[in-house]
């Protein structure tokens, strides 16, 4: 029997009653966990198993899973699910920990981040983009794939007024370096600064970073191709649900 906080990241329906989750928890890391009868119209567990909610668990291993024996809710999350925009943001929030993320390994920092990101979330109204896109920076910085920010990662040099950011090396690329790595982006000076105040901002501060939309979106794009590159996947379902949304609310 073990006990552990954890937050529920995806439910697939098992049969005609269960669900088999899948949940990031504080000590174990992300596990399947199997939820007997959690689809009965009068099931006890149904606010506990669903994606986003929150709960001190208790679990027992089994062969395949561990079994759900008891969950206590501690934040539902529920205001996430009032908003479109918060549904889309808050389910890649979640994906990419599920995609990201071998069972059973246990990060601290990463439970730590999507319960403050989570948080931050169930409240947010507007810029979306600038807390997703610093959400992403940190996350990818807990994976170990911190982007190489404060000088060219191929020669070292300091200046950084006209630079490159290369996803394969991890960081940006000086104007001297250019022709030797031909897969690069170019970021312009908004961009790059950004891209500093936004991994080094604490996650609740974030809306006081100065940025345009059109670079805020530019940064979020190379974020996505680099966490993918490094967690060597193809794509984020979630995002469909994203780039669906009306641009003027987000
Ligand atoms: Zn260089």
């Amino acid at each position: 029997m073990i006990r552990t906080e954890g937050i529920v990241l995806k439910e697939i329906r098992y049969k005609d009653t269960s669900k088999i989750l899948s949940i990031y928890t504080k000590k174990y890391g992300k596990i399947s966990v199997m939820a007997r009868g959690a689809y009965r119209p009068k099931s006890q567990i149904i606010a506990n198993t669903q994606a986003f909610s929150y709960n001190e668990y208790q679990l027992h291993r089994g062969k395949n899973f561990f079994y759900l024996n008891q969950a206590d809710i501690i934040e539902s999350f529920y205001s996430i699910r009032e908003k479109i925009e918060r549904v889309g943001f808050g389910y890649y929030l979640l994906e990419l920990i599920d995609k990201s993320i071998p069972d059973e390994q246990e990060n601290h920092k990463i439970f730590d981040l999507l319960l403050k990101g989570l948080t931050i979330l169930s409240k947010l109204d507007r810029e979306y983009f600038k807390f997703i896109t610093a959400y992403e920076l940190k996350f990818i910085s807990f994976l170990g794939y911190k982007p190489y920010l404060n000088k060219c990662v191929l020669c070292g040099r300091t200046n950084t007024n006209n630079v490159k950011f290369s996803i394969q090396e991890g960081g940006i690329i000086c104007s001297n370096c250019f022709a030797f790595n031909s897969p690069s982006i170019y970021i312009n000076k908004e961009m790059y600064e950004g891209m500093n105040s936004l991994l080094y901002s604490p996650l609740e501060d974030v809306d006081k970073v100065i940025i345009s939309k059109d670079s805020l979106y530019k940064l979020h794009e190379i974020m996505v191709e680099y966490i993918l590159y490094n967690i060597d996947r193809q794509k984020f379902n979630s995002l469909n649900l994203i780039n669906s949304l009306d641009e003027e609310h987000i």
